[in-house]
């Protein structure tokens, strides 16, 4: 009898990567393989990579390097945003069986087993005997994928959207996943159903500009946001990201109203001065994104507000930068991403004069990740004292209680037994213990 194929995968970047990864495993298991963990020896490894930054690059290749010493026999297939742009990066490691581009990565079972289901010795993916790279066009074809539950018990993923048409100068998503393009509005209803026969407590709407949503009717993304709405579905929905100009008023009065939808958004800002604003080419200016956010909080007072900044974008001087810090400090929101700008290959972003130097960027990423750390604690304080749904994630041994996220995303400890199996529990913020809020249970 043939044995069964083992196949590992390591995810890496964004929420819409990890949705991918999960579909692509119930692809596999459907191809009749089992899965095995990224440490454990496998047939196939397949590592979802990103290109966010430099250091995702190297990252990526780290990854390579150690699935090859895990599984020293596995056909290893590489895919992913860092894939489609330096495929000839990850050829240079020898022992890469192939790199495949977005247009094919959610085909990479069926290139695999194409000859004979189950089997990998006949595989589209070892032409020439050798290194194989499937062609890196991108698509402009959308493919679904929900992680039903790849990452925690309890979170999963919907890919709603893909690709992006912005030209953002320091980006090369739309380069590396192509045109923005998205799920058929007719396809979310019943998608939406199916989460809910399989009892997930939270979805996560995820793609790369989810608030251009566009449907095969001209549907935009506040019609989602009220289709949802009026389906009464049995779990929390949250918005993973969202840009400012598309974060209208008709989207937070609709998510506002919601029974649903979560009062928590994630907006990235990138940057406070309306100079550096332009530079990028964002589609908005500090003025724009101050109303959005005081919107935000007129319909929502409690909500949590997540913010994206870049630091060290060419030009970025120090007063430039000083009106970043003076704009976050100005406007209320609950915590930062921060990321430092790095070049990207055939970016605009990347021929710009005026580079900053790299510790002044390092610099300016720790003065930032402070006043995060510091709106984080006042964000937490304010929701002292207030009764809030929770779902346990995760159990801490070391605090014997489970962690988890507030709807408007402030991280608690909830005291329930290791072997809780509750999916929901209702909770009163008491107070602050390092990252976490301490919570007692309401009964
Ligand atoms: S909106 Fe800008 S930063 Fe975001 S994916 Fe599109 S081009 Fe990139």
């Amino acid at each position: 009898m043939q044995e069964t194929t083992t196949v590992s995968f390591h995810t890496l970047g964004c929420k819409l990567n990890y949705a991918e990864s999960a579909q692509l495993q119930q692809q596999f298991t459907a191809d009749g393989c089992s899965i095995v963990e990224f440490d454990s020896p496998a047939d196939v490894v397949v590592v979802n990579t990103c290109t966010v930054t430099e250091q995702a690059n190297t990252e990526c290749r780290k990854i390579v390097r150690r699935a090859l010493r895990t599984s020293p026999n596995a056909k290893v297939i590489v895919t992913g945003c860092y894939a489609q742009l330096k495929p000839e990066e990850i050829l240079e490691i020898p022992g890469v069986s192939a790199v495949v581009g977005t247009a094919d990565k959610m085909r990479i079972s069926e290139l695999l087993f194409a000859a004979t289901p189950g089997s990998i010795n006949s595989s589209q993916l070892e032409l020439n005997g050798g290194n194989a790279v499937k062609p890196l066009s991108t698509s402009t074809r959308f493919t679904g994928a929900t992680s039903a539950d790849a990452e925690t018990r309890t979170r999963t993923f919907f890919k709603l959207q893909d690709g992006c048409d912005y030209t953002c100068t320091f980006c090369t998503i739309p380069q590396a996943r192509g045109p923005a393009r998205a799920i058929l509005f007719a396809d979310i209803a019943p998608a939406m159903e199916k989460l809910a026969l399989q009892g997930v407590p939270e979805v996560v709407l995820t793609g790369v500009n989810v608030g251009e949503y566009l449907g095969e009717n001209g549907e935009r993304f506040v019609d989602v946001v009220r289709l949802i709405n009026s389906m009464q579905l049995p779990f929390r929905v949250r918005i993973s990201s969202i840009e400012p100009n598309t974060l209208t008023k008709e989207v937070i009065d609709e998510v506002a109203a919601s029974d649903v939808f979560v009062p928590h958004v994630h907006v990235p800002l990138q940057s406070g001065s309306a100079e550096i604003l332009k530079n990028m080419r964002r589609r908005y200016n500090p003025q724009m994104y101050r109303n959005t956010v005081d919107m935000v909080h007129a319909a929502m007072p409690q909500a949590g507000f997540g913010i994206d900044v870049i630091v060290g974008f060419p030009g970025e001087t120090d007063a430039l930068f000083e009106e970043t810090v003076q704009f976050l400090n100005s406007i209320q929101f609950s915590y930062l991403h921060v990321f430092t700008y790095s070049e990207r290959d055939n970016t605009p972003a990347a021929a710009m004069s005026d580079v900053v130097p790299v510790h002044v960027r390092r610099e300016r990423t720790r003065r930032l990740r402070a006043i995060s750390d510091v709106a984080r604690n006042r964000f937490a304080l304010s929701n002292l004292g207030t009764i809030r749904n929770v779902i346990p994630e995760q159990f801490i041994a070391r605090y014997n209680a489970w962690s988890g996220y507030t709807e408007n995303y402030v991280k608690v400890l909830v005291p329930l037994p290791e072997n809780s199996t509750l999916k929901n529990v209702d909770v009163e913020l008491l107070s602050i213990e390092g990252e976490y809020v301490l919570c007692r249970v309401v009964e």
